[in-house]
């Protein structure tokens, strides 16, 4: 995404905004049929806009994703044609539409372009939309322990924006691209650089800590008083635009407590489910997932993603051996279950059958919690154990060796001339993804 690409999208937002604070200036609670037909014309407006960001910030994901574990530079080159070279113009860098418009080839070599990259930035762009519905219209109705608002829909969380709604919602979706990035690279068999690893921790320990509304669920629910007086926060309304313009910041101990609990428990979980690896650079790849999903969700959540990976993951593993194109890494298995797990969260929360910060309804016995949660995790690694013995042995000797004809858009670390030639086209030298 070019710099002068992210002003407009920047400045169209800013018009949106102030626009729906004026059309929000009458009454909202009885509409006429032209009012409500405004209203449906600004949701959509709404859902285009969040589309056009997930779909930027999904090409800026295929750039890091290939170039982050060669060790290059995010910004430059600038996009390209992998084959002769040509830079990209402006309209052929538009996410999914580029693609469309070069029908897949190069305008002057015709050298195939991977339908990889619009794939992946239609996905994230998809991932935004739907939780843009599911989390933030809905005022957080999937949301666990969180009471949800009772005004819901656009014009009661985006007109009169509820921060604390928009904040979750944005740190969801950065936890989606993070586990996004985590799998694409785990697909080209890399190796998740430290980099990249780092900064999806450092995002999900430093936010919570100023804004400990981000953990819908506390590491100890109900959160300890003691604790919760740490929550110090400074407060202001602005009526400038919008009646529910109010903010707050501080420092709480509680919300960085909750990341570091997180990070801990998804750090076991992962522990627990890359016992079903038999490469080391799989594992570690499966240990970054869980560290960041336990980070951005709290570790109750990184054991309900790490149960449903487990038993998600064993007849793949399983199947593998009879067909290897079957052997999914799992950081795709685990990004799918956070997907899941974020949109029924409150769902899966309430069910007494599944894992959550209610129980662990799958262990009985033993009676004290912390025995219970190191016998659910001692089984999803026997369950691992057992995974690892059928998977197809073939599929981790393939690993770092060259791609094969099915799968050769994918970067080869021997050589990295081909995987130079493998990208098609990836965001420009300014390419920031903070929309
Ligand atoms: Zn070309």
């Amino acid at each position: 995404m070019s710099g002068r690409r992210f002003v407009s999208l920047c400045l169209s937002a800013l018009v949106l905004l102030v626009l729906t604070n004026a059309a929000s200036a009458g009454e909202v609670d009885e509409l006429t049929g032209l009012e409500k037909t405004n209203i449906r014309i600004m949701e959509v407006a709404t859902a285009c806009w969040f589309l056009a960001v997930g779909c930027s910030i999904g090409s800026f994901l295929n750039v890091v994703a290939y170039r982050m574990p060669l060790g290059m530079r995010l910004g430059s080159p600038k996009s390209h044609c992998p084959h002769c070279k040509t830079p990209l113009s402006r309209r052929e860098n538009l996410p999914v539409l580029g693609w469309l418009l070069l029908r897949g080839r190069c305008r002057h070599c015709s050298a195939p372009i991977s339908p990889r990259y619009p794939l992946v930035e239609a996905l994230v762009g998809g991932f935004f939309v739907t939780l843009l519905f599911v989390e933030l219209l809905s005022g957080g109705k999937n949301l666990p322990v969180r009471t949800p608002n009772s005004f819901a829909g656009v014009v009661w969380v985006i007109w009169y924006t509820k921060w604390d709604l928009l904040g979750l919602y944005f740190f969801h979706c950065c936890l989606l691209s993070l586990l996004t990035a985590v799998g694409l690279i785990a697909v080209d068999r890399q190796r998740v650089p430290w980099s990249l690893v780092s900064w999806g921790v450092a995002i999900g320990v430093v936010f919570p800590t100023v804004w400990a509304t981000l953990h819908p669920v506390p590491a100890v629910v109900p959160r300890p008083e003691w604790l919760a007086a740490y929550e110090w926060r400074y407060e202001w309304t602005d009526t400038v635009f919008s009646v529910g313009w109010k903010q707050s910041i501080g420092v709480s101990l509680a919300g960085l407590l909750d990341s570091v609990a997180g990070l801990a428990g998804g750090l076991l979980c992962g522990a627990a489910v890359s016992v079903a690896e038999r490469d080391a650079r799989r594992r570690h790849s499966v240990c970054v997932a869980f560290a960041i999903v336990g980070t951005y969700l709290g570790w109750q959540a990184a054991v309900s993603v790490a149960t449903a990976t487990a038993l998600v993951s064993l007849p793949f593993k399983g199947l593998s051996r009879f067909n290897r194109r079957l052997d999914v890494p799992t950081p795709v298995v685990v990004a799918a279950a956070t997907l899941v797990q974020l949109l029924t969260w409150r769902w899966l929360s309430e069910s007494s059958g599944w894992p959550s910060h209610q129980g662990l309804p799958f262990v009985a016995w033993p009676d004290d919690p912390t025995a219970q949660l190191a016998a659910l995790l001692a089984t999803i690694a026997v369950l691992g154990l057992v995974a690892r013995r059928v998977s197809s042995p073939a599929a981790s000797q393939e690993d770092g060796a060259s791609p094969s004809a099915e799968s050769s858009n994918e970067p080869d670390d021997a050589n990295p001339a081909s995987a130079a030639a493998a990208e098609p086209h990836g965001p420009d030298a300014t390419g920031e993804p903070t929309g």
